[in-house]
């Protein structure tokens, strides 16, 4: 059956083209940062760039929300819902990237940063040491920024999740992405959900005070497959998950087998948050880093 159901309307957007967004824009250029936000035309960068004025500064923290890709665009792995370019062997990684991309952050107006990467299967330590100096030297310039870790599973290397979840991060975070029947179907064969499992579990065993996690919904799951997953990661004490609809990126990505309701999604919400999660974002455009820095102000700090 290769029928693909229609895009519903609420999920057709636009870039906003909000006062605070345009202002932390210029503040980009000339920093020589690429955010994800831009580059993905992330249709939540309104929401979270801007973050909530007022409401959300906590002990000098602020909630606006940015995501900044590491180590460059070549991934070691191919996960079927990915646009990212694949490479058995990327370029090596830049030195200067962790100095420089701390600096550009510590004079960018933002209160929350989401640091992620591609995956390194390359590289002896996967890239570990680099996120980690990255994160050292962010919280070095810039104490008052929050910092999350969005993490590969370093292929079950616990000691490299170490290194990470004791530079100095606020959030470690690592995701799921899937059910665990589905797994083997979604993401590269590389990555398995016990794996995945054992990467937060260890986060949290280091110290980091909040773990969270990411389920993609329309890839073909139910709802028992995505409770057992919910259950999976409370038994490992995960903190945070995040719920999103699944976007093919392209006609060779893997189809979308389901248009999940809004209604749907605000049921997850509940669900998730009866399971004793801390705090759950989920809503059709809803990615793992969406208004990450409100959400931390409001559950975290308050
Ligand atoms: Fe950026 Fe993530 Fe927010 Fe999208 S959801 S705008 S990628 S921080
Ligand atoms: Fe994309 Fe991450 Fe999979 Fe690489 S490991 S293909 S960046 S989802």
């Amino acid at each position: 059956n290769t029928k693909v159901p229609r895009l519903p309307s609420y999920l057709k957007t636009n870039i906003p083209k909000g006062s605070s967004f345009a202002s932390i824009k210029k503040d980009l250029r000339g920093l020589g940062l690429h955010t994800v936000c831009e580059e993905a035309r992330c249709p939540n960068i309104g929401d979270c760039w801007g973050g909530k004025e007022g409401a959300s500064e906590v002990e000098g923290k602020r909630a606006a929300t940015a995501t900044i890709m590491l180590m460059g665009d070549t991934c070691t792995r191919g996960c079927r819902f990915c646009s990212i370019k694949t490479s058995r062997a990327p370029p090596p990684l830049d030195p200067h990237e962790p100095e420089n991309t701390a600096e550009a952050i510590s004079r960018w107006g933002l209160g929350y940063i989401v640091l992620t990467s591609v995956d390194r299967d390359d590289l002896a330590d996967g890239g570990a040491r680099h996120f980690a100096e990255t994160i050292r030297k962010i919280k070095q310039k810039a104490p008052q920024i929050l910092v999350e870790a969005l993490t590969g599973d370093f292929q079950g290397s616990l000691p490299m999740v170490s290194v990470v979840a004791k530079s100095g991060l606020d959030v470690y975070a690592h995701n799921i992405e899937t059910a665990e029947a589905l797994t083997r179907f979604v993401r590269d064969r590389r990555a398995t959900f016990r794996q995945s499992l054992k990467v937060l579990e260890h986060a949290k065993a280091e110290g980091v005070r909040v773990t969270k996690t990411s389920i993609m919904l329309g890839v073909g799951e139910n709802e028992e497959q995505v409770i057992d997953a919910l259950g999976e990661l409370r038994k490992v004490d995960v903190d945070v998950v995040t719920f999103g609809q699944y976007m093919r990126p392209t006609k060779r990505h893997m189809k979308v087998e389901r248009y999940v309701e809004p209604a749907e999604f605000d049921r997850w919400k509940i669900i998730a948050e009866d399971m004793g999660f801390m705090y759950v974002a989920s809503g059709p455009l809803v990615r793992s880093s969406y208004k990450a820095g409100e959400f931390y102000i409001e559950n975290v700090l308050r």
